[in-house]
């Protein structure tokens, strides 16, 4: 699942370039299938809509919206031998999203679970509340004739930031990258409540008022570059750190992620009910959290990395 490797088949669990290689056949939903069109033209792609069992002889796959982005999803494999339920989460979002399939938790026996904010330090503040702060953030800069740009990676956070964006009536322009991706978003049936307009700004065609989204590092940066009386907005779940992961310091950074916090993760195992839990990608200190909460828990990190337990893991 999700191999960064190509293989003869594995499952994508969703769009992100850090859990898509080009198998021979992939297993996706068809949401991610119409992401991913380009970059698996050559691949023999296995569509599989949410809750449409796949059967084999040994066991029964079965995909669930994982919430994180357009098309994500969790795998859910029983066995038909022992009934036994393993569910793989792939990158998942608790919090709902305007732009994707809502994360519908499934009980399961055994959890493989995404540890990226694995850590008790990141707990977010309700969206909501950080949303209002952007938005009064983004107001005072605008009212002051500044030229803001909101940061978000380009598959997912960025949908999700515009379509709120457009709900709270702000005017934006939005970077090539987000732009086409959204464009998908609509074809899969996504509506943003406001236009879609494309920024081309190097010369220097940036329309007062409006807003500028486009994603972190360089491909934003030579966008703005020359523009004056700028302001940055970034959104990660980073920004508990205080540290910038962007290159450029923003002028505000706001914790908004499209993963769970440490509470969501901790949350989720208890709300499925799994008895044996895996994590993957991450901090390993969440599989440590769980054993001292009294769930047998692992930290997969692909590496030797030697486990602080002895409890003994049950070998599927
Ligand atoms: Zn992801």
């Amino acid at each position: 699942m999700d191999s960064r490797r190509k293989r003869d088949s594995s499952f994508i669990s969703h769009a992100h370039s850090d859990h898509i290689s080009r198998h021979r056949v992939p297993l996706v939903t068809p949401n991610t299938a119409l992401l991913l069109a380009d970059y698996l033209k050559k691949s023999d792609t296995v569509t599989l809509a949410y809750h449409e069992p796949l059967e084999t002889p040994e066991y029964t796959l079965t995909l669930y919206p994982a919430g994180h982005c357009l098309g994500s999803a969790q795998a859910l494999v029983q066995s038909k031998a022992t009934g036994e339920r393993v569910l793989y989460t792939g990158d998942f979002k608790v919090q709902s999203s305007p732009t994707n399939e809502p994360l519908e938790p499934v009980p399961c026996d055994i959890l493989i679970m995404e540890a990226t904010y694995g850590r008790p330090q990141y707990t977010f503040p309700p969206q909501e509340q950080v949303l209002a702060t952007a938005f009064n953030t983004l107001r005072t800069w605008l009212s002051r004739g500044e030229k803001p740009v909101v940061q978000g990676w380009t598959l997912g956070k960025s949908q999700e930031i515009l379509h709120h964006l457009l709900a709270e009536g702000f005017d934006v322009v939005v970077e090539e990258g987000i732009y086409r991706v959204a464009q998908t978003y609509q074809e899969a049936g996504v509506t943003f409540p406001g236009n879609l307009r494309l920024f081309n700004g190097n010369g220097g065609n940036w329309p007062d008022g409006h807003l500028l989204l486009c994603p972190p590092g360089k491909r934003g940066r030579v966008l703005f570059e020359g523009f004056r009386r700028l302001r940055i907005m970034e959104l990660t779940g980073w920004a508990i750190d205080g540290r910038s992961h962007w290159g450029r310091r923003g002028d505000v950074t706001l914790p908004f992620s499209d993963h769970p916090d440490f509470n969501e993760l901790v949350g989720y195992v208890r709300q499925v009910g799994a008895k044996h839990v895996y994590t993957v990608n991450g901090f390993p200190e969440l599989a440590g959290h769980l054993r001292a909460m009294g769930y047998p828990a692992v930290h997969l990190d692909g590496s030797d990395q030697a486990q602080a337990t002895g409890f003994q893991m049950k070998l599927l």
